[in-house]
This record gives C-alpha cells, structure tokens and sequence, in this order.
C-alpha cells in the first residue's frame, strides 16, 4: 500500500516514509491510494489494544511488530486500561479520550507517534538522531513532551507563547522531566511561535547539523491513525450495553480544531465501521461551520480568543485530506483550492463535492456563553462535569438532533479533562473564582467530588527545569544550540 500526497499523485512513498517525512515535499498531506480491506466485525471484538494494532498494521503496513509497539505506547500509561472509556449521560454516550498522562485526548495519538517513528526510521535506514519541533497553543505541547520523553534517538523542542497558555498548561510544560526535552516560551502569539517553527524547517531544510528535523502536529499520518481506534472502542461499547445491534449507524459528534480527531472517524466510516453522521462542533472561531454548511472556506476573518483555547483556529489543516477524499481523489482540484486558500484567503468547493461532504458531515458552533449554559446544565441536570471543547460537542450534537430529529445513537468525543480548564468549568457551574488556578482545581473538586488528575493537581510546587523566554528571532538559534 503506498501514500502519496494531497496535492500530487505521481510520486508515491510506502507508509513508513509518509511517518517519517510527516509532511510531503509539495506541502500537501500523505494519504493512502486506496484503503486496504478491513474486517471490521473482528477488529470490534478485540480489546482497545488489539483494535489499534489490527487498526494501525492495515493503515501503515510497512511498520513491523505492531502489536508491540501498541503495547509499548499504552500499556500502564492510561487511567483504564480499554484507554478510552466512554458514559452515558442523558441521551447522549460520552467518550472519555482524556484518561491519558497529560489528561488532554492529544495523548491517545502522541504516545503511540514516538513507537511508529522510531520503527519507521529503522525500516528506512536512516541513522541521524530526530529532533522534533513543536509550536503549541497548550495541549499539544505537553502531550507530545510526555509521549516523546526518554524516547532513544529522538530529541523534543517545544516552544509555546508567553502568557498565551494557561497556569495549569504552563506549569504542565515547564516541569517536564527527562534527558531529551527543552522547553522554551517565546515572545508573541502562537502564530509567531507556529511561523518561527515552520521558518526554521524551511531554513534548514529540514536538517541541522546535528539532526533530522520532524513535526508531533497531527498533519503526520502517525498521529491521525491512532485515533481511529476509538471509534471502534464506543461502537463496542454500545454493542456491549445492547444500546445498539451490529450494524446499526452511529452518529459521532467531534469537538474540531485542526479536523484531525473527526477526520479519524471518517476513515473509521471507510473502514467498514457503521458511522452515521459526523458531527464537526467549533466555538465561536466557526470557520469550520460556514464551510460545511456553505461550501466556501473563508480564513479572511479575526482570531477570537475563547475558552476552550485548542478550538481557536482560522486554518484547519487536515481538512486538506478530507477535501482529498471528497474530490475522488483529485489531487489537482485539492492543489488548486490550496493555492486559492494561501494567495486570497479563500475557496468554494465544486457543488458535486458540497453535495458529497453533506452526505457525511454536519456542523455546529457555539460561543463562550452557550458553553458555559451546556457546561452548567448537564451538570445540573445529568451530574457529569464536562470541559469546555466537549461542551461544544455536546451543544453541537443537541442542535443537531433538534435540527434534524435523527434519532440513531450518539457519542459526543470528549476531549479534555475539565480540570484543565478550571476556571472556566467553575465559572459555567457558579464558583468562586478567587485564588490561583490550582485553588480553583481545589475549589472545583471540593464542590464536584469529580476527583483532579494527579497529573494536574502534582503540579503544584513543583520545580521549573525550563524557565526561559527568548525573542521569536532566536527560535532558530536556541534549536542550533541543542
Ligand atoms: C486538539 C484539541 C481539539 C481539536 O482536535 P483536532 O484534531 O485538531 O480537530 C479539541 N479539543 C481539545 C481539548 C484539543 O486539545
């Protein structure tokens, strides 16, 4: 089986490779030709460790010794050991992908992309020790920091905004333990971080002199394959409480920034699994929401600043894949609108597509406000304590009931811990904000009983190891130094 990019078809790579580079050399995204045939039935009565193997060695066939790479990833890393247990709350399922070490969903794909990169660099012969640079808004940085620690032959960068993440997020990266990670914060956004970060890929080609350069952002297709798994595992789940029988739809609703975790569920869909409806739910940074319901994706707008951060996002990178997949495959159409997005900031999609993603997909936003209102209500009325990127699934996937009265059964993704937004989850169930984000923690466990990860709550006191702050013009230098 062989991957070849988004944007060009001629130049195919086997699916070690497509790990290994992460990105194709045109900037378009690697996906597989065709997807291999796929016994889903079996793969759903396996535990969630044999659904991702049997999942990942179809995707990435040229991967050896799936089963123990699996099992490196997760065995013992997860608060449950079928890693993502799902709940019912009122009428909806939820499932709980943040039982991981850094409590955020981003841990089910970044502990498993370490194995499949360090197995995919033996498989092509190549010898140079990988450092991977990371630029994140919060979750993905300490996900990826944790996935990658200790890791042999691999070295982690990440550089996040100063005072654009959370207390919480913040003392999660700035602890972090191990001999091959640096932490660094950076003055400016995260644009200016994200821009630093591809400026010097671009300037080194992706090699320094001591390394081979790589990405932890879910543009690699090792991040995206491990979450298909979970679709699998909620389906068992509803098979399991005789909610559904084998071969009924079920509708997913997917808390959705860079369209990576709902495009997982899409290849799910593809792999035989009865998805219905994929539900894609934004915050107030709707720019998901206007293209699925309007055909034209339009960036030429502000980036709002929300409560549930790991939303905030004007260009949805994977959506490139799905344009991919909902074109049949024309990479020269993909490769157009591409160039319509970077040159003016926009593009409107051929009306035979539009008709194909309705089919699949629908869309959902809500603000800070309406996440506060779901926050306090299923609280309220259901006792389940959600954060505030599920919420956003959650009021997405009432809309669409309300919308359409489609009554199949329905799993809202659960993203985060509620504990690492704590300010924002106190406020929505009427606390006391006062004090520190660790008392809020407190204050938000002592009201809730739900307990506080120790993950999170160990964080308190403890020691800086990567207090540094630099210019965005040094990012190149600092990494050189390493
Ligand atoms: C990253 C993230 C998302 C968005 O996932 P994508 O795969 O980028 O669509 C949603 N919620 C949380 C909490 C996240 O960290």
């Amino acid at each position: 089986m062989f991957y070849h990019s988004t944007r060009n078809a001629c130049e195919a790579v086997d699916s070690a490779r497509a790990v290994l580079e992460g990105l194709a050399p045109d900037g378009g995204l690697y996906m597989p030709e065709a997807l291999p045939a796929f016994d889903w039935r079996k793969c759903l009565e396996g535990s969630s460790q044999e659904m991702a193997t049997m999942i990942l060695s179809a995707l990435l066939p040229d991967i050896p010794d799936m089963k123990a790479l699996v099992s490196k990833a997760y065995t013992g890393k997860f608060q449950t050991e079928d890693l993502t247990p799902t709940v019912k709350v009122g009428d909806f399922t939820v499932l709980e992908l943040f039982r991981g070490p850094t409590s955020a969903f981003k841990d089910v794909a970044l502990s498993m992309l370490p194995q499949l990169l360090t197995a995919a660099r033996d498989v092509c012969g190549q010898e140079r020790e990988i450092m991977i640079l990371t630029a994140t808004s919060g979750d993905t940085g300490k996900a990826a920091l944790a996935g990658f620690r200790d890791v042999p032959g691999v070295k982690i960068t990440v550089f996040y905004p100063d005072g654009g993440v959370s207390a919480v997020q913040r003392a999660q990266m700035v602890t972090q333990e191990g001999n091959n990670v640096k932490v660094c914060a950076v003055r400016g956004n995260f644009d200016d971080a994200q821009t630093g970060v591809k400026n010097i890929f671009a300037a080194c080609k992706g090699q320094t002199p001591k390394y081979s350069l790589s990405s932890a952002n879910s543009i690699n297709i090792g991040r995206l394959a491990p979450q298909v798994m979970y679709y699998f595992k909620a389906y068992r789940d509803l098979l399991d409480r005789n909610e559904i029988k084998l071969g009924d739809q079920v509708n997913y609703s997917v808390p959705t920034g860079n369209f990576g975790d709902i495009l997982a569920g899409y290849l799910a869909k593809l792999l035989g699994l009865p998805v219905g409806m994929l539900i894609c739910a934004s915050n107030a940074n709707n720019v998901l929401t206007d293209f699925i319901r309007t055909g034209t994706y339009d960036k030429r707008r502000p980036l709002l600043k929300t409560t549930s951060p790991s939303m905030d996002i004007l260009v949805s990178s994977n959506l490139e894949r799905l344009l991919y997949l909902m074109s049949g495959c024309d990479t020269e159409l993909v490769a157009g609108l591409m160039t319509d997005l970077n040159t003016n900031g926009v593009y409107t999609v051929p009306e035979n597509m539009k008709a194909a993603i309705d089919k699949e997909f629908w869309a959902g936003c809500c603000g800070d406000e309406a996440t506060a209102a779901t926050i306090g209500k299923v609280w309220r009325e259901q006792g389940y304590l959600m954060d505030t990127h599920t919420a956003a699934g959650w009021a997405a996937a009432e809309e669409y009931v309300r919308h359409t009265g489609d009554d199949r059964a329905m799993v809202v993704l659960s993203t985060a811990s509620p504990y690492k937004f704590p300010s924002a989850v106190l406020e929505a169930i009427g606390g006391d904000l006062s004090g520190d984000e660790f008392a809020q923690m407190e204050r938000l466990e002592a009201i809730t009983g739900v307990p506080t990860p120790a993950n999170l709550s160990g964080l308190r006191g403890k020691t800086e190891l990567h207090p540094g702050v630099i210019d965005k013009d040094k990012m190149l230098e600092f990494v050189l130094s390493l």
